[in-house]
């Protein structure tokens, strides 16, 4: 059958050469090129809902050895204990982060809605956005929290900085997003992690270990010892304890998120701060020794505080 050639524009992507294949699916033009792929793999990524993007050659470091409990239990696909494999054609990974509601998120540890929304959000963009990529001819499957660590791979990707609350701090959502992966065999052009000056920023802060209510999160320095069964070996980072926090959460009776409501790096990014925010974290970026008067004047302006707004009504958002 012979090839066929037609051109598609669209809101998302612009121009983008298309050949179709004998089984139906869709391979690229021969003029399409990695860097130019990923540009508009972005910004379709985007148009789904995602907030940022960054894509990262895959390293098979950051996946899980074998499929668990969860995994097992909720999907039954695969069998306790059975090594997680991947196969070599996978080189490549998207790596999205979903915006929370800062609004909704300020309820925290009270019950935060926000959070199952940007788990509905990371289902809908990581697997259009995979099915996508399967149109085009290449192989992609789309993930979640399931087969491989989320923030390292965002670190990786140029997302943002690991804090000390062991989450992915972002340039404009702080540590408020939920991460989502696509792993696929389309060449990409992968990008690099960035220095926003978070990590010397945590080094003058302890707002989230302050707070923590399980005590799950450290005042210490960064160690590449593990604190327990949680983290592994050989790794600089502030080692978070994730049974204590889990432990919390039981107590609680939902989960918590107020290592993600205090951190100063969380701010809403619309109305008359924004700029202050921005010239903020333009600031942490270049120096770092005016980063402990930011933290005491993050708390003296009230940010992180607890709100509990009355549930938004029919048709009001929250966000
Ligand atoms: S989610 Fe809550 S309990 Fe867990 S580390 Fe953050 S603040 Fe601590
Ligand atoms: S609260 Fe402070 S120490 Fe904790 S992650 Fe945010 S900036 Fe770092």
């Amino acid at each position: 059958m012979p090839a066929r050639h037609r051109s598609r524009s669209g809101e998302a992507g612009g121009a983008i050469l298309f050949t179709r294949h004998t089984s139906g699916g869709l391979i690229l033009s021969k003029r399409s090129n990695p860097a130019e792929m990923s540009k508009k793999v972005k910004r379709v990524a985007k148009w789904l809902g995602a907030d940022l993007v960054g894509f990262i050659k895959l390293n098979l470091d950051w996946f899980y050895s074998h499929w668990g409990t969860h995994t097992v239990e909720r999907y039954g696909v695969h069998e306790e204990g059975a090594p997680i494999e991947v196969h070599e054609e996978y080189k490549w990974a998207i790596v999205m982060a979903v915006e929370m509601g800062y609004e909704n998120l300020r309820r925290s540890p009270a019950n935060c809605a926000t959070r199952d929304i940007a788990y509905s959000h990371m289902a809908i963009v990581s697997s259009s956005l995979a099915e996508f990529i399967r149109e085009l001819g290449y192989k992609a499957i789309p993930l979640g929290n399931e087969m491989a660590l989320s923030i390292p791979m965002a670190v990786d990707a140029g997302l943002g900085e690991l804090g000390r609350n062991g989450l992915l701090i972002t340039e404009k959502f702080g540590p408020r997003v939920r991460i989502c992966k696509v792993i696929t065999s389309l060449p990409l052009a992968p990008d690099k992690p960035i220095d926003l000056g978070v990590q010397a920023f945590c080094e003058k802060c302890s707002r989230c270990a302050d707070t923590c209510p399980g005590r799950a999160v450290k005042h210490a320095e960064r160690t590449d010892k593990p604190w327990n069964i949680c983290n592994n070996e050989g790794v600089l980072r502030w080692p978070v304890d994730g049974v204590k926090c889990l432990g919390w959460w039981a107590k609680n009776g939902t989960w918590c998120a107020a290592c993600i409501r205090v951190c100063p790096w969380n701010k809403p990014d619309k109305g008359w701060l924004l700029w202050l925010h921005k010239l903020v974290r333009w600031t942490i970026a270049r120096t770092r020794i005016l980063n402990r008067l930011f933290v005491i004047m993050d708390e003296l302006f009230g940010f992180g505080k607890q709100r509990i707004k009355p549930f938004p009504q029919l048709g009001e958002s929250e966000r």
